[in-house]
């Protein structure tokens, strides 16, 4: 029988590489904290009418992407392919709209798209995902981008560029789109086979369109920040000020239309050098609308997800600092025969104090032993020879200073617990 394997389009985050996202993690955390957003964790799945009514029955997220199945109750839900609308619909649910607003939420964890895999972009992936509900105002767009670019900054990202614009709103769309479609209908034979069905149903969506043909027809398209209504264009100038304000270099994209159709007025994405062909390492923008698609009363919203792979991806490849690989700061190494339940004993005191410790299971020599202390960079090894186990001491290997020290257990334990303070320094 042949050995199972992971889905297409998952990946296993081993050993090597999970550590790195600790570091991402706590990057993003305390970000958070300091722009006074709380976490909050929502289920994998949803009902499926959740995603169809909030991101748009034309959008191939819904169209294509979703893994929805029937439950044993017969409900049809949905493993969660963003968590935007989940977010709003625990906005709604638990009645957030009745304390002071906005209300600053932040939530991360896997999310599911049937997708074609390809490097950076995975059928499960990662994301974490910031939203600011309750306010209209071009301010908390403004801080939503500042936050973004903050949690780059501290993982020291560089090389990123972010892109921004406006798809107006239901006030001003209808008039963008019949200017679109007029302007599509003259090239419309070179159009792409999906481009043609979205020429009726969602003609801004031909603007995101990777295609060679289709994107030498929507270069010179016309540009929806010309056929905003004067709310939406207030709104777009006074986030481009407020960026200006704060240093941050922007590029302005008119054909930046992304793929959930819950957009309204600002649009961003930021794109990585670094990344190949799926370049965005965030995306994200207001969604005015979102709420009523979903049966609430009108919350305005604005958010950014940004996935945890590309985070990591990008900082490989610029050599960012990615944390310390954990290591044991003790191994503990034994002569064998008998002195396994003196080495247990040993690594078991150690770890009730929190030093980390780790030790062989397999008895084998102490040659071997050092080796793998060696190989799992431990700061110190500790000898339990025959000589110490009969006289109740420990020697103490400084492994990078390479001396060594015999001294009764409780003493050496006590001068190991004292060296953890220096941990960092240490290593
Ligand atoms: P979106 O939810 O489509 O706005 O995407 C936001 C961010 O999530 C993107 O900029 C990517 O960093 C990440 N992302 C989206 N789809 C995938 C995918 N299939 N695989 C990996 N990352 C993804």
């Amino acid at each position: 029988m042949e050995t199972i394997k992971a889905p297409r389009g998952t990946r296993d985050v081993l050993g090597g590489e999970s550590w790195k996202w600790a570091r991402v993690m706590d990057v993003t955390a305390s970000t958070a904290d300091d722009f006074g957003f709380r976490e909050i964790m929502l289920p994998i799945f949803e009902h499926t009418e959740l995603f169809s009514r909030g991101i748009g029955d034309t959008t191939d997220v819904v169209e294509k992407e979703m893994y929805t199945f029937t439950d044993r109750g017969g409900r049809s839900v949905t493993l969660r392919p963003e968590l935007t609308a989940s977010i709003m619909r625990s906005y709604l649910e638990h009645d957030m709209r009745r304390g002071p607003q906005p209300v600053k939420l932040w939530g991360w964890g896997p999310m599911f798209r049937y997708e074609r895999p390809q490097k950076g972009r995975y059928r499960q992936f990662a994301q974490i995902d910031f939203e600011t509900l309750g306010v209209p105002g071009p301010m908390a767009d403004i801080e939503i981008i500042d936050l973004s670019m903050e949690i780059y900054r501290r993982l020291g990202l560089s090389n990123l560029q972010v892109v921004l614009n406006s798809v107006g709103c239901p006030k001003c769309r209808p008039a963008y789109r019949e200017v679109l479609k007029k302007y599509f209908a003259s090239g419309f034979d070179s159009l792409c086979d999906t481009c043609k069905s979205r020429f009726d149903r969602n003609p801004l969506r031909i603007l995101d369109c990777k295609n060679d043909a289709c994107r030498q027809i929507t270069e010179s398209a016309p540009a929806v920040t010309d056929s905003l209504c004067d709310e939406c264009g207030a709104h777009f100038k006074a986030v481009m000020r407020g960026l200006e304000n704060l240093g941050a270099d922007i590029k302005l994209d008119n054909r930046l239309v992304r793929g959930l159709d819950y957009y309204t007025k600002t649009a961003y994405e930021i794109l990585s050098g670094d990344l190949g062909a799926q370049n965005a390492v965030c995306g994200g923008g207001r969604y005015d609308n979102l709420a009523e698609s979903i049966g609430g009363p009108h919350v305005p919203g604005v958010g950014f997800a940004s996935g945890i792979e590309r985070i990591v991806i990008t900082m490989e490849a610029q050599g960012a600092y990615m944390g310390k690989e954990p290591a044991p700061f003790i191994y503990v190494v034994t002569s064998g025969g008998g002195a396994e339940n003196e080495a247990v004993s040993l690594a078991h005191d150690l770890r009730s104090r929190g030093v980390s410790a780790d030790l062989d299971f397999m008895g084998r020599s102490m040659k071997a032993q050092m080796k793998t202390a060696s190989q799992a960079n431990a700061r110190f090894v500790c000898i339990l020879g025959e000589d110490e186990i009969s006289a109740g001491t420990v020697t103490v290997k400084d492994m990078s200073a390479g001396t060594q020290e015999t001294a009764p257990r409780a003493a050496a334990i006590e001068k190991i617990e004292k060296n953890v303070s220096r941990k960092e320094e240490l290593r």
